[in-house]
């Protein structure tokens, strides 16, 4: 048997920080942020990674991008600015095998540290 903590998360049997909910996607404060603003915006349907996606889910994906930046604006304000970090596999650094979109704000970026996987 498989398990996902979003999927738990998104039925409702694990908790979670919501900041906004549809019949298509949550967005939920990351449970441990790298930065001031650290949220994920997480399709209900349980696709693994960005790898998986397939072309029935165009609609889908189309509205997961949507959603970043009226959260964000929502959290941030109009000129927000702010990181998006999608992990795709476990050598890029993906823990959690549901895809989500990170929304990460609130400090200063430096991109080097991108390279050394410190985002
Ligand atoms: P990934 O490494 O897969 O790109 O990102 C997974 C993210 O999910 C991590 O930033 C991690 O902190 C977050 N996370 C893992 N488990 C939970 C959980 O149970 N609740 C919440 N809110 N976030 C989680
Ligand atoms: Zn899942």
């Amino acid at each position: 048997m498989t398990s996902c903590v979003f999927c738990d998360i998104i039925s409702g049997s694990a908790p979670s920080d919501q900041l906004y909910a549809d019949e298509e996607l949550l967005v939920i404060q990351d449970i441990h942020p790298v930065a001031p603003v650290h949220v994920l915006v997480i399709p209900r349907k349980h696709i693994p990674s960005l790898n998986h996606l397939q072309p029935e889910d165009q609609a889908l994906a189309s509205r997961l991008l949507l959603t970043v930046p009226r959260i964000a604006h929502q959290l941030l304000g109009d000129d927000a600015a702010y990181r998006t970090i999608i992990n795709t596999g476990a050598a890029a650094g993906q823990t959690v095998f549901h895809l989500h979109v990170h929304i990460i704000s609130g400090r200063p970026f430096i991109n080097h540290l991108l390279t050394r996987g410190l985002y």
